[in-house]
């Protein structure tokens, strides 16, 4: 498989340069632009895997370069942005984006990400080998609707399983309030965000150890959930 290819849209030198290298010395190609414009050209020529996008860019929003990528791609979008607010992170989320990291930031957290959002780009083709989820003591078998946690078999309500489903087909990014309700309860349900709290709180009950501190199940403050991928 050839090496996986990210186009970096941000202004910022000293973070190109320590994007630079950590990208390349794990294994990616990188190509970088410093403009949005420059930046929505790159996506469209270069056919990258993921593209990784500053908010703050000198001559546009880094919004609207997610907006004018998701006219015609796909391809996951991770946002980096100094802005820390939970509304500019869902904003993000809802333009397009499929993952968010505030800055400062580790590299080994943006490595984590981008190989989240490159398991989602594999996966999309060949989703039947998909049918078993997996992450530490949890397994879900799709195609039995089976649920174990350490082998012991949960029961789920139909809409606990729907919760669990939902955030498994985002695993590993951040899935916010208005989607769980939109994708579990319905188009017409946006407004009722307290059904979100109290069935994440049974499913907690059933899958956690300690559901105070969840292992797979994270809050994502402000902003919505996020279903631990490894
Ligand atoms: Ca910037």
């Amino acid at each position: 498989m050839p090496d996986p290819v990210v186009v970096l849209i941000e202004d910022e030198p000293q973070i190109r340069k320590f994007l630079r290298a950590t990208l390349e010395g794990h294994g990616y190609r990188l190509f970088e632009a410093t403009s949005g414009a420059d930046g929505v050209v790159e996506v469209g020529s270069r056919q990258p895997d993921v593209v990784i996008v500053d908010l703050g860019l000198p001559d546009m929003d880094g919004l609207d370069v997610i907006r004018r990528v998701r006219e015609w791609t796909d391809v996951p979008v991770i946002v980096l942005s100094a802005r820390g607010g939970e509304r500019d992170k869902v904003t993000a989320l809802d333009a397009g984006a499929d993952d968010y990291v505030g800055k400062p930031f580790g590299a080994g957290e943006l490595l984590a990400r981008i190989r989240v959002a490159l398991r989602h780009t594999a996966g999309a083709s060949h989703e039947a080998a998909d049918a078993v989820f997996q992450v530490d003591a949890l397994r879900v078998d799709l195609l039995r609707r089976q649920v174990l946690v350490a082998d012991r078999e949960i029961h789920l309500t139909p809409i606990e399983y729907r919760l669990l489903t939902t955030l498994i087909h985002h695993a590993g990014k951040v899935v916010t309030h208005q989607q769980v309700l939109r994708e579990v309860w319905g188009p017409s349900h946006t407004e009722q965000a307290h059904y979100v709290r109290v069935y994440m709180a049974h499913l907690r009950q059933k899958l956690e150890a300690e559901p105070a501190r969840p292992r797979y199940l994270l809050t994502e403050p402000g902003v919505g959930y996020r279903l631990a991928a490894e």
